[in-house]
């Protein structure tokens, strides 16, 4: 569920409390949320390290450490990492702490905790230098809001693929950090249905769909990612995007452009959510470029 937005959003809110804080106890109650090395190792590799910054790449956060190591996380469905103050006592009994299976004691008394509902989600530490060699990172596609991301990458990914377009956006090589939410709130916003052949797109909408990829995420950011079931900040605080969705979980709703209902398919086994009049399944071309008005009975 953490996509883009909300990954960027965890490293904004804990960056001021963990930078330069030294772990002093790591604490692991779930082994298999440990990958690539053994918890014993995990811990033992951890623990005297300082936080120097938190980095992110596409949906993993990534928090470089002293002696040259990076913790890498991946919050996947459910995962949360939240910065508990000095004096918060964790009881793992109670409501709110349940699912804690790791936690990283550091030098202030504050404690990190990661908390996983679904248990799909994990950490690995890596050399820094070795990071981007990880699997799952290595393969990622240009970060959507930097400069690499470019209109022509995005042409040269789509064109000639026959996948649908809704596919491609959640293909982590072509554009890194999309998921299931911002995916079908880019596409209602390009206008184009996700079941849109990549290769059957024109140039002005592979134009829109460039900057509608750009300026949902941005959206997404400067509301602090969307909170519909279990994701929240590194201070514990849900975000505000949820207000603002077009489509994403509005099924049997009025679109807020035109008369139309939102509708539901599954397109890859993802729901895929869209409004049949503003995001029709033609292009453009065949459009003539005038949209006739339609009842939402068609
Ligand atoms: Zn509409």
């Amino acid at each position: 569920m953490p996509e883009l937005p909300e990954v960027e959003t965890v490293r904004r809110s804990l960056t001021p409390h963990l930078t330069g804080r030294t772990i002093t106890e790591v604490q692991i109650f779930l082994p298999k949320i440990v990958r690539y090395l053994t918890v014993d190792e995990f811990k033992q590799k951890l623990l005297g390290q300082r936080f120097l910054k938190l980095d992110r790449r596409g949906k993993y956060l990534l928090a470089r450490l002293t002696g040259g190591w990076t913790l890498v996380v991946h919050l996947k469905m459910t995962g949360r990492l939240i910065y508990i103050r000095p004096g918060l006592v964790i009881n793992r009994d109670e409501g709110a702490w349940r699912h804690v299976h790791a936690t990283f004691s550091l030098d202030n008394g504050g404690v990190l905790v990661f908390q996983d509902l679904r248990q799909f989600g994990y950490l690995t530490l890596t050399q820094t230098e070795d990071c981007l060699g990880l699997k799952g990172l290595k393969d990622l596609g240009p970060e959507p809001l930097s400069q690499e991301f470019t209109l022509n990458w995005l042409e040269k990914k789509v064109q000639g693929r026959k996948a649908k377009i809704k596919q491609l956006l959640l293909d982590q090589t072509i554009v890194a950090g999309i998921g299931n939410i911002y995916a079908d709130e880019i596409l209602y916003a390009a206008k184009l249905h996700p079941e849109r052949i990549g290769a059957s797109l024109t140039a002005d909408e592979l134009a829109r769909l460039y900057q509608s990829i750009r300026s949902v995420l941005q959206q997404g950011i400067d509301c602090r990612g969307t909170s519909i079931s279990d994701y929240v900040d590194g201070e514990g605080q849900p975000g505000e995007f949820q207000n603002h969705l077009q489509v994403y979980r509005r099924t049997s709703q009025d679109c807020r452009c035109c008369a139309s209902v939102i509708q539901r398919l599954k397109v890859g086994g993802r729901s895929s959510h869209y409004c049949p009049q503003c995001q029709p399944n033609v292009c453009d071309q065949h459009h003539g470029g005038t949209r006739l008005p339609r009842s939402s009975t068609d």
